[in-house]
C-alpha cells in the first residue's frame, strides 16, 4: 500500500497525471524518513526541513505536522516489518500544459514505506570504499529536490567502480557525498562542511554532530580538502539509511591505513542509543 493525493491504495494502482510537474521537470522535493522499531525516527526535524525545501520553490505544505503523522503512522502500520524507510514527496501538481512558470496548483504526495535493513556494527566495521568526483551539482543542494540527475550519475558510477558513496569537490573543497554527508577525523577533531547552500543539511549529520560531541571529539563545520582526507584519521559518510559508515578506501587508497579510529565506534554507539530512546 502507498499513499497518493489522501488515499491508501495498491502501488501498482497509483497513478498521476502526465502533466505533473514532478514527471515533466522534477519540479518537487521530497525526504526519506526511518523507522526504528515502529517508531518514526526524527519526524519533526524531517518535516521542518521538507517545510524549508517547500518554502524555497514556493510550493504550500499541504499538510500540517498531524495529519503527516496520522498518514506515516497508518502506512507504516500496513508492514509487519519494525524498521522502515519511508519516502515522502511532494511535487508542484499538474498543470493544463507544459509550460515552465507556475501557478498556484494543488500540489501531488506521494508517500510509500519500505523495509529499512541497517547494517550491523559488524557489517560496517569492515569499512567501505569510496571514489571522490567533482561537485557539479547546482547551487540550491540545501533543497532535498527530487531533480537527482547528477546524484543518479555519481551513482552509477559507484556501482561501476565497486564502491558504497562517491566523495564531491567543489574548489578543493570537500562538499559532501552523492547521498550523504562527509565526515573528516583529524586529531580528535571531526571536521565536516558547514550548512549552506553546497550541502544538504542531513538531519543525521547533526546527530553525528551532537554524538560526537558526546563522545570527547571537537567538532568543527569548516570545509577540508582532498588533500586533507589523505592525511586523516577517519573519513565517515552519513545518512538516515546508511547511518554512519566509515570509508577506509578514497579513490584505491587507504584512509588511516585502512585502520577505522576507535572514535567511529564510539560515535556509532551513541548514535544507536539516540535511535532506542
Ligand atoms: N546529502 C545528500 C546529497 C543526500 O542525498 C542525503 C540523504 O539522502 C544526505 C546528505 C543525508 O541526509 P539525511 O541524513 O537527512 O538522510
Amino acid at each position: 500500500m502507498v499513499y497518493l493525493n489522501g488515499d491508501f491504495i495498491a502501488k501498482n494502482k497509483a497513478s498521476i497525471s502526465i502533466m505533473d510537474r514532478g514527471f515533466l521537470f522534477g519540479d518537487g522535493v521530497y525526504e526519506v524518513i526511518p523507522v526504528y522499531n515502529g517508531k518514526i525516527f526524527r519526524l519533526q526535524a524531517h518535516l521542518d526541513r521538507l517545510q524549508k525545501s517547500l518554502d524555497s520553490i514556493q510550493i504550500t505544505n499541504p499538510y500540517k505536522t498531524k495529519k503527516y503523522l496520522d498518514i506515516l503512522t497508518q502506512l507504516i502500520s500496513f508492514s509487519s516489518v519494525k524498521d522502515q524507510s519511508i519516502y515522502l514527496q511532494i511535487t508542484r501538481g499538474a498543470d493544463t500544459q507544459r509550460k515552465h512558470i507556475f501557478d498556484a496548483l494543488i500540489p501531488t504526495i506521494y508517500i510509500e514505506s519500505n523495509p529499512l535493513i541497517s547494517k550491523t556494527k559488524q557489517e560496517l566495521s569492515k569499512g567501505f570504499s569510496a571514489i571522490s568526483a567533482q561537485d557539479i551539482r547546482w547551487s540550491r543542494c540545501d533543497i532535498k529536490s527530487i531533480s537527482l540527475l547528477a546524484n543518479i550519475l555519481y551513482a552509477q558510477d559507484a556501482k561501476k567502480h565497486n564502491v558504497e558513496e562517491v566523495i564531491l569537490h567543489r574548489n578543493n573543497q570537500i562538499t559532501e557525498g552523492a547521498t550523504s554527508n562527509v565526515f573528516m577525523l583529524k586529531d580528535n577533531t571531526l571536521f565536516t562542511h558547514p550548512t549552506g547552500p553546497n550541502i544538504l543539511s542531513g538531519i543525521t549529520r547533526d546527530l553525528v554532530i551532537s554524538s560526537a560531541k558526546a563522545c570527547k571529539l571537537n567538532v568543527q563545520e569548516m570545509p577540508f580538502s582532498l588533500d586533507d582526507i589523505r592525511q586523516a584519521d577517519g573519513l565517515w559518510v552519513s545518512s538516515s539509511t546508511r547511518e554512519i559508515m566509515p570509508i577506509t578506501l578514497l579513490d584505491d587508497q587507504p584512509i588511516n591505513q585502512g585502520v577505522i579510529h576507535p572514535a567511529w565506534s564510539c560515535v556509532f554507539d551513541h548514535y544507536q542509543q539516540l535511535k532506542n530512546d
